[in-house]
C-alpha cells in the first residue's frame, strides 16, 4: 500500500543509477519577495533590523576582503572594495530606510530599491557600467540573507549524504559535487544533454532533470528515490518500494560488474571491424574511472570547466600542469583536448572588455567565437596544450566551428603560438593532430571543406541536434522534440562521416548520442570510427559492438534511408536494439 504522501514525479533521465536518501533542498536564486504591510509602530524596529543586516553584510565583506588580500594580494581585493562602496551608497542605506517608512517590511523595501537601481543601470549605454547591475544584485542578496537570518544554502553547506533537489543547478555547481556528499540530484528544469546532466554522468551520480515543480513538492529531510534510468523521482516511498529499489540497484550493480569483464577486450564487431571507444571528461580526477571502465583514450576533455568557480582566468602554467597530468596518466593512450567552450549553459564571468551577459548565449559569443575575439586568452590555453604535448599524446580540437574560414582563423593563431614556442626553445609535439568539432549545421554541410583543413572530425550531436531542429537542449518543455533519430540528423551524420572519410580523415562522435545503446548499431553502420562517451557507458557500448556484425549494421542503415518518416525509423532502430539481460 502506498502511504498518503507518497508521490511519483516524472522527469528526464539524466544520469543512470538509483539513489535513495534524504532531500537537501537548495533555495532558488530569485530575488523576489512577498510584500508585508507594517504598522507605524513597527517601522522603527524594521529599520533597525535593516541596519543590523547592513552591518553584518559589511563585516562579512571586510572578512572576505582580508582573505583575498592574504591569499591573492592587493589588486584582487579591488572587487571587494567595489561591493563595499555599493553597500555604503545612500541609494541603499537611505532609500531602503525611506521605503520601509512608507509601511513595508525591510525585505520588500530592499527588493524594490534594488530593482529600481538595476533598472536604471540597464538604461546606461556603456556596456561596462550596465553590467555592474550584477554587483548591485549580489550586494542585495547578501543583505537579504542576513535579513532572512540565514545564509543561502550551497552544496558546500551539506553535512550528511543527501539527495540535492533544486530548481536549477549550473554545470559549475554540479562539478563541485565531487568533493561533496551528494548521492543524487533532481532539478525542476534542464534537458538530457544539458551540461548539468553530462557532469552527473561523469561523476556517476544518478540524476533526473526537467521535473518542472519538484522543489515545490518537497521538504528538507523527505525521503526520496532517484531512478536515473527511468527518469522518475519517488517522494516518500513506502518501505516495500524502497526494498524493491534496493534489490534493483543490486541487480544493476551486478550487471555493471559483469560488463566490466570486457574491459581489456577490443571494441570489435563479430566480423572483425574495429572501432575506438574513448571517454569524455570534465576534470582530471576522472581519469581513474575512465581507465577502470576500459577506455582507449580521452575523446573529449571539456576544458571550460577549468574556467569555472573563479573570477580570474587560468594562467598558462595552470593549463600546462593540468593537461600534462591528464596526458601522462592516460599514456599509452591519447587525449583530445578541446579548447574552451564557454557560453551556452556554461557561463563564466571575467572582466574582459566587451564580454557581457547575453540574451541568447547558445547563439552568442560561445567557444571558438570567444577565442577568436580574445586571441590572447586563446593563446594562453594553446601554449599550455602545446607544451603539455611534449609529455604525452595530445590532440587539439576546436568547438563550435561554423565553417572553414573559422577553422583557418583558429589554425592561424595555433601556428603563431607554435612559432613563438619554437623561438623560445620550448618543446611540443610538432606532429600534433588538430581536429574540428562538427556541431553547427553550417559546418555539417561543409564538412568536406573542413575535413581538408584538419586531421579529424568529431561530431557534437548535443549541439548539432539543438541547432538543426531548433530545440533548446536544456529546456524541458521542448525535450520531446529533441530527436536524435530525426531524418535530418541521420542524413547530416552520414554526410559528415562520408566527408571525413573521402578526405582520408577519421571521424568520431563525442555527443551523448554516441553513448546511447539504441544508436550504436546505426552509427557503426554509417562507418563512425570513434565513440567518445561517459566512462560509465563504455562497457555497454563495447558489449553491443562485440555482439553484432558490420554487415547487419550497414543493412540497418540502408533500410533507414529508404524510409521517409521518423516514426518508422524509430521502430526499425528499436527492433534492432540490443538488450542487456538481467542476471
Ligand atoms: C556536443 O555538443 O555534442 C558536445 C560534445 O559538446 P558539448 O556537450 O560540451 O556542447
Ligand atoms: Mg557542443
Amino acid at each position: 500500500m502506498v502511504e498518503k504522501l507518497s508521490q511519483v514525479l516524472h522527469g528526464i533521465a539524466a544520469s543512470p543509477g538509483i539513489a535513495i536518501g534524504k532531500v537537501y533542498l537548495m533555495e532558488d536564486d530569485d530575488f523576489a519577495l512577498v510584500q508585508r504591510e507594517i504598522t507605524k509602530d513597527e517601522t522603527k524596529k524594521e529599520i533597525i533590523r535593516f541596519k543590523e543586516a547592513l552591518a553584518k553584510t559589511r563585516a562579512d565583506m571586510l572578512a572576505t576582503q582580508e582573505k583575498i588580500l592574504k591569499t591573492l594580494g592587493k589588486e584582487y581585493a579591488r572587487l571587494g572594495s567595489a561591493y563595499l562602496l555599493i553597500l555604503e551608497d545612500p541609494l541603499i542605506t537611505r532609500d531602503v530606510a525611506k521605503k520601509i517608512s512608507e509601511g513595508v517590511n525591510a525585505e520588500y523595501a530592499l527588493y524594490r530599491i534594488i530593482e529600481n537601481v538595476v533598472r536604471s543601470f540597464e538604461m546606461i549605454d556603456d556596456e561596462y557600467f550596465r553590467e555592474r547591475k550584477h554587483d548591485i544584485q549580489d550586494v542585495g542578496k547578501k543583505i537579504l540573507s542576513h535579513l532572512l537570518g540565514k545564509e543561502k544554502r550551497s552544496l558546500a553547506g551539506m553535512a550528511a549524504q543527501s539527495i540535492v533537489v533544486a530548481h536549477n543547478l549550473t554545470p559549475a555547481d554540479t562539478i563541485q559535487m565531487r568533493e561533496n556528499l551528494v548521492r543524487g540530484f533532481a532539478t525542476d528544469i534542464g534537458g538530457r544533454t544539458s551540461h548539468t546532466a553530462i557532469v552527473a554522468q561523469s561523476l556517476e551520480i544518478p540524476a533526473v532533470v526537467g521535473l518542472k515543480n519538484a522543489t515545490a513538492q518537497m521538504r528538507d529531510g523527505d525521503t526520496i528515490i532517484i531512478d536515473g534510468n527511468q527518469g522518475l523521482v519517488l517522494l516518500n516511498p513506502p518501505p516495500e518500494m524502497i526494498e524493491n529499489y534496493k534489490r534493483e540497484r543490486e541487480i544493476q550493480l551486478a550487471q555493471v560488474r559483469e560488463l566490466e569483464k570486457l574491459r581489456d577486450l577490443p571494441a570489435q564487431t563479430l566480423d572483425g571491424h574495429r572501432v575506438m571507444i574513448v571517454a569524455n571528461i570534465e576534470n582530471p580526477d576522472e581519469i581513474k574511472s575512465v581507465l577502470n571502465h576500459g577506455a582507449e583514450g580521452v575523446g573529449l576533455y571539456r576544458t571550460e570547466f577549468l574556467y569555472f568557480n573563479r573570477t580570474t582566468l587560468p594562467t598558462e602554467e595552470e593549463h600546462y600542469e593540468n593537461y600534462r597530468r591528464v596526458a601522462q596518466k592516460m599514456l599509452p593512450y591519447s587525449v583530445i583536448i578541446r579548447t574552451m567552450d564557454i557560453g551556452g549553459d556554461k557561463l563564466a564571468h571575467f572582466d574582459l572588455e566587451g564580454f557581457a551577459e547575453e540574451k541568447n548565449p547558445f547563439m552568442g559569443l560561445r567557444a571558438i567565437r570567444f577565442c577568436l575575439k580574445y586571441p590572447e586568452v586563446f593563446k594562453t590555453q594553446l601554449r599550455g596544450i602545446l607544451r603539455a604535448s611534449a609529455d604525452g599524446k595530445i590532440k587539439i580540437m576546436y568547438p563550435m566551428i561554423s565553417g572553414v574560414a573559422e577553422l583557418k582563423a583558429a589554425n592561424k593563431i595555433l601556428n603563431a603560438v607554435k612559432e613563438d614556442l619554437r623561438r623560445e626553445g620550448k618543446p611540443f609535439d610538432e606532429k600534433i593532430e588538430v581536429g574540428s568539432m562538427i556541431e553547427v549545421p553550417s559546418a555539417a554541410v561543409t564538412a568536406d571543406l573542413i575535413a581538408r583543413e584538419c586531421d579529424f572530425l568529431s561530431i557534437g550531436t548535443n549541439d548539432l541536434i539543438q541547432y538543426t531542429l531548433a530545440v533548446d537542449r536544456i529546456n524541458e518543455n521542448v525535450a520531446q522534440m529533441y530527436e536524435p533519430l530525426h531524418l535530418s540528423i541521420l542524413r547530416l551524420l552520414k554526410t559528415i562521416i562520408d566527408a571525413g572519410h573521402n578526405a582520408g580523415k577519421w571521424v568520431g562522435m563525442c555527443g551523448e548520442m554516441a553513448g546511447d545503446p539504441s544508436f550504436i548499431k546505426v552509427l557503426l553502420g554509417m562507418g563512425l570510427d570513434e565513440f567518445s562517451v561517459a566512462a560509465v557507458q563504455i562497457p555497454k557500448i563495447k558489449k553491443i559492438t562485440r555482439s553484432l556484425t558490420m554487415l547487419e549494421a550497414k543493412e540497418l542503415v540502408s533500410d533507414i534511408f529508404s524510409s521517409d518518416d521518423n516514426e518508422s525509423i524509430a521502430d526499425k532502430i528499436k527492433k534492432h536494439e540490443f538488450k542487456i539481460t538481467k542476471k
